[in-house]
Protein backbone atom coordinates (compact mmCIF):
# COMPACT_ATOMS: atom_id res chain seq x y z
CA UNK A 1 0.00 0.00 0.00
CA UNK A 2 2.76 2.49 0.71
CA UNK A 3 4.53 1.79 -2.92
CA UNK A 4 1.39 3.08 -4.39
CA UNK A 5 0.82 5.91 -1.90
CA UNK A 6 4.17 6.95 -2.82
CA UNK A 7 3.51 6.66 -6.27
CA UNK A 8 0.20 8.69 -6.72
CA UNK A 9 1.66 11.70 -4.94
CA UNK A 10 5.01 11.83 -6.79
CA UNK A 11 2.83 11.60 -10.28
CA UNK A 12 0.14 13.87 -8.37
CA UNK A 13 3.19 16.61 -8.44
CA UNK A 14 5.06 15.94 -11.28
CA UNK A 15 1.36 16.33 -13.33
CA UNK A 16 0.80 19.27 -10.93
CA UNK A 17 -2.65 18.36 -9.47
CA UNK A 18 -5.14 18.49 -7.12
CA UNK A 19 -7.04 15.52 -5.93
CA UNK A 20 -11.12 15.77 -4.89
CA UNK A 21 -12.59 12.74 -3.13
CA UNK A 22 -16.46 12.41 -1.98
CA UNK A 23 -17.21 11.32 1.01
CA UNK A 24 -18.51 7.97 -0.84
CA UNK A 25 -14.71 6.54 -1.90
CA UNK A 26 -13.33 4.42 -0.06
CA UNK A 27 -11.10 5.43 2.87
CA UNK A 28 -7.73 4.75 1.47
CA UNK A 29 -8.96 7.52 -1.73
CA UNK A 30 -10.48 10.14 0.99
CA UNK A 31 -6.81 9.75 2.77
CA UNK A 32 -5.01 10.90 -0.03
CA UNK A 33 -7.26 13.27 -1.15
CA UNK A 34 -6.25 17.26 -0.95
CA UNK A 35 -9.85 17.72 -0.52
CA UNK A 36 -12.99 15.80 0.88
CA UNK A 37 -16.39 16.64 0.32
CA UNK A 38 -19.92 16.33 -1.00
CA UNK A 39 -20.79 17.55 -3.91
CA UNK A 40 -21.75 20.91 -2.81
CA UNK A 41 -18.33 21.21 -0.80
CA UNK A 42 -16.36 19.81 -3.86
CA UNK A 43 -17.80 21.75 -6.60
CA UNK A 44 -17.15 25.16 -4.55
CA UNK A 45 -13.83 23.86 -4.43
CA UNK A 46 -12.94 22.88 -7.78
CA UNK A 47 -12.95 26.75 -8.75
CA UNK A 48 -9.94 27.19 -5.69
CA UNK A 49 -7.90 25.04 -7.14
CA UNK A 50 -4.47 26.66 -8.49
CA UNK A 51 -2.92 23.41 -10.43
CA UNK A 52 -3.32 23.14 -14.17
CA UNK A 53 -5.30 19.63 -13.09
CA UNK A 54 -7.76 18.15 -10.85
CA UNK A 55 -8.54 14.81 -10.40
CA UNK A 56 -11.63 13.93 -9.64
CA UNK A 57 -12.54 10.50 -6.98
CA UNK A 58 -16.03 10.52 -8.04
CA UNK A 59 -18.36 9.84 -10.61
CA UNK A 60 -19.40 11.51 -14.03
CA UNK A 61 -21.81 14.13 -13.11
CA UNK A 62 -19.22 15.56 -10.68
CA UNK A 63 -16.70 15.58 -12.30
CA UNK A 64 -18.52 17.16 -15.33
CA UNK A 65 -19.79 19.38 -13.02
CA UNK A 66 -15.74 20.72 -11.91
CA UNK A 67 -15.31 20.39 -15.58
CA UNK A 68 -17.88 23.22 -16.32
CA UNK A 69 -16.70 25.42 -13.34
CA UNK A 70 -13.07 25.60 -14.65
CA UNK A 71 -13.05 25.16 -18.46
CA UNK A 72 -9.66 25.66 -18.33
CA UNK A 73 -8.39 23.11 -15.86
CA UNK A 74 -7.64 18.84 -17.16
CA UNK A 75 -10.22 17.31 -15.66
CA UNK A 76 -9.38 13.52 -14.83
CA UNK A 77 -11.84 10.92 -14.10
CA UNK A 78 -10.50 7.34 -12.76
CA UNK A 79 -12.82 5.55 -14.41
CA UNK A 80 -14.81 6.99 -16.73
CA UNK A 81 -17.72 4.31 -16.38
CA UNK A 82 -18.26 5.75 -12.45
CA UNK A 83 -21.79 6.44 -13.86
CA UNK A 84 -24.80 7.21 -11.46
CA UNK A 85 -28.41 5.62 -11.18
CA UNK A 86 -30.19 8.31 -9.97
CA UNK A 87 -28.51 10.55 -13.30
CA UNK A 88 -29.14 7.97 -15.89
CA UNK A 89 -33.17 7.59 -14.36
CA UNK A 90 -33.70 11.02 -15.94
CA UNK A 91 -32.89 11.27 -19.54
CA UNK A 92 -33.05 14.96 -20.88
CA UNK A 93 -35.13 14.35 -23.95
CA UNK A 94 -37.46 13.03 -21.20
CA UNK A 95 -37.23 15.98 -18.92
CA UNK A 96 -38.03 18.14 -21.75
CA UNK A 97 -40.97 16.51 -23.11
CA UNK A 98 -42.54 16.54 -19.34
CA UNK A 99 -41.74 20.40 -19.43
CA UNK A 100 -43.50 20.79 -22.82
CA UNK A 101 -46.01 18.95 -21.72
CA UNK A 102 -46.52 21.15 -18.35
CA UNK A 103 -46.24 24.80 -20.52
CA UNK A 104 -48.86 23.14 -22.85
CA UNK A 105 -51.16 22.76 -19.82
CA UNK A 106 -50.24 26.37 -18.86
CA UNK A 107 -49.13 25.49 -15.73
CA UNK A 108 -46.21 28.29 -14.71
CA UNK A 109 -43.27 26.40 -13.28
CA UNK A 110 -39.39 26.44 -12.58
CA UNK A 111 -37.27 23.02 -13.19
CA UNK A 112 -35.24 22.79 -9.80
CA UNK A 113 -32.66 19.67 -10.35
CA UNK A 114 -30.59 17.99 -8.09
CA UNK A 115 -26.92 17.75 -8.71
CA UNK A 116 -26.77 14.16 -10.13
CA UNK A 117 -27.57 14.98 -12.77
CA UNK A 118 -26.78 15.30 -16.73
CA UNK A 119 -24.93 18.33 -17.99
CA UNK A 120 -27.85 18.21 -20.57
CA UNK A 121 -30.53 17.90 -17.99
CA UNK A 122 -28.63 21.01 -16.14
CA UNK A 123 -28.70 22.86 -18.84
CA UNK A 124 -32.97 22.62 -19.55
CA UNK A 125 -33.13 23.45 -15.54
CA UNK A 126 -33.85 26.50 -13.59
CA UNK A 127 -31.91 26.23 -10.21
CA UNK A 128 -29.36 23.37 -9.15
CA UNK A 129 -29.53 22.27 -5.80
CA UNK A 130 -27.52 20.00 -4.03
CA UNK A 131 -28.74 18.15 -0.60
CA UNK A 132 -26.32 20.82 1.23
CA UNK A 133 -28.11 23.99 -0.66
CA UNK A 134 -31.61 22.75 -1.81
CA UNK A 135 -33.94 24.56 1.21
CA UNK A 136 -31.98 28.08 0.12
CA UNK A 137 -32.48 27.46 -3.22
CA UNK A 138 -35.93 26.59 -3.44
CA UNK A 139 -37.08 29.37 -1.32
CA UNK A 140 -35.70 31.01 -4.16
CA UNK A 141 -38.62 30.37 -6.22
CA UNK A 142 -41.05 32.73 -6.39
CA UNK A 143 -44.24 31.35 -4.14
CA UNK A 144 -47.07 31.53 -7.18
CA UNK A 145 -44.69 29.42 -9.62
CA UNK A 146 -45.06 25.70 -9.14
CA UNK A 147 -41.52 23.53 -8.87
CA UNK A 148 -40.97 20.39 -10.98
CA UNK A 149 -38.21 18.68 -9.34
CA UNK A 150 -36.09 16.02 -10.66
CA UNK A 151 -34.34 13.27 -10.76
CA UNK A 152 -34.98 12.06 -7.03
CA UNK A 153 -38.38 11.81 -6.13
CA UNK A 154 -37.00 10.92 -2.12
CA UNK A 155 -35.27 14.21 -1.67
CA UNK A 156 -38.11 15.76 -3.65
CA UNK A 157 -40.35 14.49 -1.29
CA UNK A 158 -38.40 15.52 1.62
CA UNK A 159 -37.77 18.93 0.37
CA UNK A 160 -41.53 19.25 -0.10
CA UNK A 161 -41.75 18.99 3.59
CA UNK A 162 -39.45 20.83 4.91
CA UNK A 163 -39.90 23.90 2.39
CA UNK A 164 -43.89 23.38 2.31
CA UNK A 165 -43.78 23.38 -1.47
CA UNK A 166 -45.90 21.29 -3.43
CA UNK A 167 -43.80 19.74 -5.88
CA UNK A 168 -44.07 17.73 -9.50
CA UNK A 169 -41.70 14.90 -8.31
CA UNK A 170 -39.77 12.97 -11.15
CA UNK A 171 -39.50 9.21 -10.68
CA UNK A 172 -36.11 8.65 -10.20
CA UNK A 173 -34.21 7.58 -7.37
CA UNK A 174 -30.59 6.53 -6.06
CA UNK A 175 -30.00 2.49 -6.44
CA UNK A 176 -28.05 2.93 -2.92
CA UNK A 177 -30.07 5.07 -1.00
CA UNK A 178 -33.60 3.39 -1.95
CA UNK A 179 -32.42 0.27 -0.43
CA UNK A 180 -32.14 0.24 3.41
CA UNK A 181 -34.09 -1.99 5.12
CA UNK A 182 -36.67 -0.62 7.51
CA UNK A 183 -36.95 -3.84 9.37
CA UNK A 184 -33.43 -4.15 10.10
CA UNK A 185 -33.36 -0.66 11.24
CA UNK A 186 -35.98 -1.35 13.41
CA UNK A 187 -34.23 -4.24 14.74
CA UNK A 188 -31.29 -2.51 15.68
CA UNK A 189 -32.94 0.13 17.25
CA UNK A 190 -34.17 -1.90 19.39
CA UNK A 191 -30.92 -3.57 20.44
CA UNK A 192 -29.18 0.02 20.90
CA UNK A 193 -32.08 1.90 22.34
CA UNK A 194 -29.86 5.21 23.28
CA UNK A 195 -28.84 5.12 19.35
CA UNK A 196 -29.48 7.80 17.11
CA UNK A 197 -30.16 7.40 13.56
CA UNK A 198 -29.06 9.62 10.88
CA UNK A 199 -30.47 9.50 7.05
CA UNK A 200 -30.02 11.22 4.08
CA UNK A 201 -32.54 12.78 2.60
CA UNK A 202 -32.01 10.42 -0.49
CA UNK A 203 -33.85 7.73 1.66
CA UNK A 204 -37.38 6.66 1.36
CA UNK A 205 -39.77 8.43 3.71
CA UNK A 206 -39.98 4.66 6.15
CA UNK A 207 -36.36 5.09 6.16
CA UNK A 208 -36.65 9.15 7.29
CA UNK A 209 -39.75 8.90 9.55
CA UNK A 210 -37.34 6.22 12.08
CA UNK A 211 -34.60 8.99 11.97
CA UNK A 212 -33.32 11.32 14.35
CA UNK A 213 -31.68 13.70 11.98
CA UNK A 214 -32.20 13.77 8.03
CA UNK A 215 -29.60 15.61 5.99
CA UNK A 216 -26.54 15.72 3.79
CA UNK A 217 -22.98 14.41 4.57
CA UNK A 218 -21.90 18.04 5.48
CA UNK A 219 -24.75 18.20 7.56
CA UNK A 220 -24.28 14.41 8.98
CA UNK A 221 -20.71 15.77 10.25
CA UNK A 222 -22.31 18.95 11.77
CA UNK A 223 -24.61 16.61 13.83
CA UNK A 224 -22.13 14.34 15.22
CA UNK A 225 -19.77 17.09 16.17
CA UNK A 226 -21.66 18.46 18.32
CA UNK A 227 -23.15 15.57 20.75
CA UNK A 228 -20.57 15.89 23.03
CA UNK A 229 -21.06 12.67 24.62
CA UNK A 230 -20.03 9.34 23.27
CA UNK A 231 -22.72 7.81 21.19
CA UNK A 232 -23.81 4.85 19.00
CA UNK A 233 -25.00 6.35 15.23
CA UNK A 234 -26.88 4.57 13.15
CA UNK A 235 -26.18 5.54 9.75
CA UNK A 236 -28.09 5.03 6.93
CA UNK A 237 -26.17 6.26 4.11
CA UNK A 238 -23.54 5.47 1.40
CA UNK A 239 -21.01 2.63 4.04
CA UNK A 240 -18.06 4.72 3.20
CA UNK A 241 -19.46 8.02 4.86
CA UNK A 242 -18.18 6.00 7.34
CA UNK A 243 -14.86 6.52 7.34
CA UNK A 244 -15.29 9.82 7.13
CA UNK A 245 -16.91 10.12 10.52
CA UNK A 246 -14.57 8.16 11.99
CA UNK A 247 -11.81 9.76 10.92
CA UNK A 248 -13.45 13.26 12.07
CA UNK A 249 -14.81 12.65 15.21
CA UNK A 250 -13.64 9.70 16.68
CA UNK A 251 -15.36 9.77 19.98
CA UNK A 252 -18.38 7.86 18.58
CA UNK A 253 -19.35 4.70 17.56
CA UNK A 254 -21.04 4.19 13.82
CA UNK A 255 -23.38 1.36 12.44
CA UNK A 256 -24.15 1.33 8.89
CA UNK A 257 -27.72 0.72 8.37
CA UNK A 258 -27.91 -2.58 6.85
CA UNK A 259 -29.54 -2.82 3.11
CA UNK A 260 -32.14 -5.21 1.74
CA UNK A 261 -29.64 -7.44 0.16
CA UNK A 262 -26.45 -6.96 2.07
CA UNK A 263 -24.79 -6.31 5.49
CA UNK A 264 -23.77 -2.45 4.30
CA UNK A 265 -24.33 -0.38 1.13
CA UNK A 266 -21.58 0.70 -1.12
CA UNK A 267 -22.37 2.76 -4.42
CA UNK A 268 -20.44 0.31 -6.82
CA UNK A 269 -20.15 3.53 -9.70
CA UNK A 270 -18.11 5.08 -6.50
CA UNK A 271 -15.94 1.92 -6.59
CA UNK A 272 -14.86 1.96 -10.11
CA UNK A 273 -11.82 4.60 -8.63
CA UNK A 274 -9.31 2.39 -7.07
CA UNK A 275 -6.27 3.50 -5.99
CA UNK A 276 -5.21 1.79 -9.70
CA UNK A 277 -6.92 3.46 -11.55
CA UNK A 278 -6.54 6.64 -9.59
CA UNK A 279 -2.31 6.16 -10.16
CA UNK A 280 -3.15 5.10 -13.85
CA UNK A 281 -5.17 7.94 -14.72
CA UNK A 282 -2.35 10.43 -13.37
CA UNK A 283 0.10 8.59 -15.39
CA UNK A 284 -1.56 8.33 -18.36
CA UNK A 285 -3.33 11.94 -18.48
CA UNK A 286 -6.65 10.52 -19.00
CA UNK A 287 -9.28 9.64 -18.69
CA UNK A 288 -9.77 13.18 -19.58
CA UNK A 289 -13.74 15.01 -19.45
CA UNK A 290 -13.43 17.12 -22.52
CA UNK A 291 -16.13 20.31 -23.33
CA UNK A 292 -19.37 19.68 -24.80
CA UNK A 293 -21.99 22.18 -26.43
CA UNK A 294 -24.33 21.51 -23.35
CA UNK A 295 -21.69 22.52 -20.87
CA UNK A 296 -22.35 26.62 -21.63
CA UNK A 297 -25.81 26.39 -20.53
CA UNK A 298 -25.71 24.24 -18.21
CA UNK A 299 -22.93 26.53 -16.38
CA UNK A 300 -24.82 29.44 -16.17
CA UNK A 301 -27.29 27.70 -14.05
CA UNK A 302 -24.55 25.88 -11.80
CA UNK A 303 -22.84 29.29 -11.28
CA UNK A 304 -26.22 30.92 -10.52
CA UNK A 305 -27.02 28.41 -8.46
CA UNK A 306 -23.94 27.41 -6.31
CA UNK A 307 -22.26 29.98 -6.91
CA UNK A 308 -23.64 33.26 -5.84
FE1 LIG B 1 -25.51 8.01 -7.78
FE2 LIG B 1 -26.54 6.92 -5.56
FE3 LIG B 1 -24.04 6.29 -6.30
FE4 LIG B 1 -24.59 8.75 -5.35
S1 LIG B 1 -24.70 6.84 -4.21
S2 LIG B 1 -23.35 8.26 -7.17
S3 LIG B 1 -26.69 9.08 -6.16
S4 LIG B 1 -25.92 5.82 -7.45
Amino acid sequence: MADIYDEILALKERENATILAHYYQEGEIQELADVTGDSLKLARAATEVDTGTIVFCGVHFMAETAKMLNPEKRVLLPDLRAGCSLADSCPAPALAKLQAKLRGEGRRFQTVTYINSTAAVKAISDWIVTSGNAEQVIRRVPEDTEILFAPDKHLGSYLQGVTGRSMILWDGSCMVHEVFSVIDLIRAKRRMPAALTLAHPECPVNIREQSDFVGGTEAMIRFVEDQAEPTDFLVATEANMLWQLENKVPRHRYHPVPGITCACNKCPHMARNTLETLRDCLKNGGPEILWKPEFGPATEVLRRSLLS
